[in-house]
């Protein structure tokens, strides 16, 4: 059936500013790593999207390789999008990424020209975009010169191919010389792609000061450890959930391991009134350098219940130390 979007979208999402940019984001954004792949039912992946959007997530997060199959969450997204959002596309901000492994042979990996520019290529004609919002460099890439990837993003933007360029889990002192660089070149660069949840703190050491001194927003991927700072493993791993899949990035042992962890932080959350993984999100956006927290769902459901976070953001003093006796 035709979709037709809650008129009351933008009453009750947060945007926030991406950097020193004229972009905002939504505190929240959705992401197509999982469940939007030829393996998963469209049919789902559409009424997460229309909820988000329903939700004035606007911000949609793909890359290249995302499915799996590779290409398909993409592809699928087309499909949707086609269907469903093709007459908002100037409220839409949609993100894809090339840098990890896509196609064989030496130029569908990493970060050359060559790679970056036709993988774009492919990106916009599986999901019938003309252009994306922004083009991330995936990942780092020890090999190639910075200058030769950061040309490219350029280049890219110059072709109208992309209206902003972001990188994703660039180390510090990579992200001050490619800021160098694309500001020498004049080109948008407004945001960092990083994980960063209340079990991978990394960015605090050094990351977010960088984003701050060069006017860069940061997207956090993973905010809820891929589904661990919620309540769904408190009881064991539950069928259908993420850890109990063998395709994907998060093993049993790792839940395991975080459990105790996990059982106190879901007990600060329930004092505070909130789910641990409302509690994981809000204490995500406390900081200023971060434009959006970047979820993933499996169920449209799941989204609503993470944009619920927005009730409570504020945290005592005594909270915050409470907390980081858990996972300091
Ligand atoms: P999250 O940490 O938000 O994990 C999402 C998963 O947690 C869901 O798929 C679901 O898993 C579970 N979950 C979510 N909400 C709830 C809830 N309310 N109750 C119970 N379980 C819940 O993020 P992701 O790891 O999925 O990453 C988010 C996005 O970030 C990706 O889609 C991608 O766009 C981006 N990303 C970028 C990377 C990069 O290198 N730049 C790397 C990784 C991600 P379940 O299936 O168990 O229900």
């Amino acid at each position: 059936e035709k979709y037709l979007p809650n008129s009351e979208r933008y009453n009750e999402m947060v945007y926030n500013r991406s950097g020193k940019s004229g972009v905002k984001l939504p505190a929240l954004s959705i992401g197509l790593w999982h469940n939007f792949g030829f393996i998963d039912a469209i049919q789902n992946g559409r009424d997460i999207l229309r909820t988000a959007f329903d939700l004035g997530i606007v911000h949609f997060d793909l890359a290249n390789n995302y499915g799996p199959p590779y290409g398909s969450a993409e592809e699928n997204f087309g499909t949707i999008y086609k269907n469903d959002f093709k007459p908002y596309r100037d409220e839409l901000f949609i993100a894809t990424k090339a840098g990890f492994d896509m196609w064989p042979g030496p130029y569908g990996n990493w970060g050359s020209r060559k790679y970056l520019v036709s993988s774009l290529d492919q990106s916009l004609q599986r999901m019938g975009l003309d252009y994306v919002d922004i083009f991330y460099h995936h990942r780092p890439d020890p090999e190639t010169p910075l200058e030769e990837t950061m040309g490219a993003l350029a280049d890219i933007v110059r072709q109208g191919k992309a209206l902003y360029v972001g990188i994703s889990n660039y180390q510090p002192e990579d992200t001050q010389k490619a800021a160098e660089i694309l500001k020498r070149l004049n080109v948008p660069f407004i945001l960092h792609q990083a994980r960063y949840s209340m079990l991978d703190r990394w960015v605090e050491n050094g990351l977010l000061d960088t984003l701050n001194e060069n006017g860069v927003g940061c997207i956090a991927f993973s905010p809820l450890a891929q589904g661990m700072l919620t309540d769904k493993y408190l009881n064991g791993i539950p069928e259908n959930s993420r850890a109990s899949k063998n395709l994907t990035y998060l093993e049993k042992e790792t839940v395991n391991n975080n459990l105790e962890k996990i059982q106190k932080l879901n007990a600060i959350a329930q004092q505070r009134g909130q789910k641990l993984s409302q509690m994981a999100i809000a204490w995500i956006l406390r900081q200023p350098q971060v434009a959006s927290v970047l979820v993933g769902a499996s169920s449209s459901n799941q989204l609503k219940d993470n944009v619920k976070a927005l009730e409570q953001l504020i945290f005592t003093e005594e909270e915050l130390q409470l907390i980081e006796k858990i996972i300091g």
